[in-house]
């Protein structure tokens, strides 16, 4: 498969100062990659900043103007996870621009990886929260609706639950949202019985997982959970919020997932697309704040995509068992699960 990064040196801008979302994260992912034998196989794109008419698809312009004013005031916290410096509100610009651009790569037959900063999927319509400022990967798929396309399904694979982008469509059909993530955990949202509502109701999938989940729970999430609804669903592109801090090494979560691990859920998430909607499937990075076992992670994922294959794992799960079952019996209320 051709596969491609998506990313920008600008992207160390956004300055937090020392902070685990530091402005070397994706410079430093990016470095790693480049001594690794994949990069002569991979393409690399730069993004274009996404304009304001595109945040404005997900965010309230007065949240818009939150994040400006304080970039040009010099910077200041905006909750006590998130900071913003000068050039934040550009950057953010560019992270959303850089998702938007991944999807942009299927014309030309890619597979991309978005590696953007700051990350998006706690960023919700009004607020910025947990790091993120714009909800890069929401941006991206309401671009896409814009475009024509009517079903899109986000799998969001970050130990954090994807709050901002399931509160952006959560009383929609419009796009399927599914995340696992750690429980109890920050944010503190994503209970099983948090299915959508309205016209969204059984188009929010969530899976909560207890801390040292490994390869085979989230194997079994996959297998028994996300693949079946997907595949019912019959989305036109599949996005994932890949947040690499399910890895074993991360100091923010207490997950347990290996490289193997990540590589399994890249080729079930390739599996998906291959079979669903013609390949048209990206990544966009969220969380992962361990350097190196970002960096792996990541490897992992592109190696999996350019190979068109991955590592056995196991899908069974030890810890998750009762989540994966509970999430089952809650959706059985919508799909055939
Ligand atoms: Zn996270």
């Amino acid at each position: 498969m051709n596969t491609a990064i998506v990313w920008d040196e600008a992207y160390a801008e956004h300055d937090t100062g020392a902070h685990p979302e530091g402005a070397d994260r994706v410079a430093s992912l990016v470095g790693y990659l480049r001594q690794s034998d994949l990069w002569p196989r991979l393409t690399v794109r730069h993004p274009m900043p996404a304009t304001e008419d595109d945040i404005l698809l997900v965010h309230a312009r007065a949240h818009l103007a939150t994040v400006k004013r304080a970039a040009q005031g010099g910077g200041h916290w905006l909750d006590p996870d998130t900071f913003v410096s000068p050039r934040s509100y550009e950057i953010a610009l560019l992270a959303a621009g850089g998702a938007i651009r991944a999807t942009e790569l299927w014309e030309e037959g890619l597979v991309p990886f978005a590696l953007v900063r700051p990350p998006g999927h706690h960023a919700t319509p009004d607020r910025a929260m947990g790091f993120c400022l714009f909800d890069n990967i929401a941006i991206a798929a309401r671009r896409l609706l814009q475009a024509g396309l009517e079903r899109i399904a986000i799998l969001d694979w970050d130990v954090h639950h994807g709050n901002g982008t399931q509160a952006a469509f959560y009383g929609e059909s419009s796009v399927l949202f599914c995340s696992a993530h750690q429980w109890p955990h920050y944010p503190g949202s994503g209970f099983f019985t948090e299915c959508g509502e309205g016209e969204g109701e059984g188009f929010t999938v969530n899976v909560p997982l207890p801390a040292g989940s490994g390869d085979g729970d989230y194997a079994a999430v996959f297998a028994e959970v996300f693949s079946p609804i997907v595949r019912q669903y019959a989305p036109q592109a599949v996005l994932v919020s890949a947040g690499q801090d399910i890895h074993g090494d991360d100091p923010l979560g207490s997950m347990e997932v290996s490289e193997a691990g990540f590589a399994h859920m890249a080729a079930c998430c390739f599996g998906l697309a291959q079979d669903l909607c013609a390949r048209r499937l990206a990544f966009v990075l969220e969380g992962g704040y361990d350097r190196g076992a970002t960096a792996r992670a990541v490897e992992a994922v592109l190696r999996t995509l350019a190979d068109e294959r991955a590592p056995a794992v196991t899908t069974r799960a030890e810890r998750a068992a009762a989540a994966v079952a509970r999430a089952r019996a809650t959706q059985a209320a919508y799909w055939d699960v």
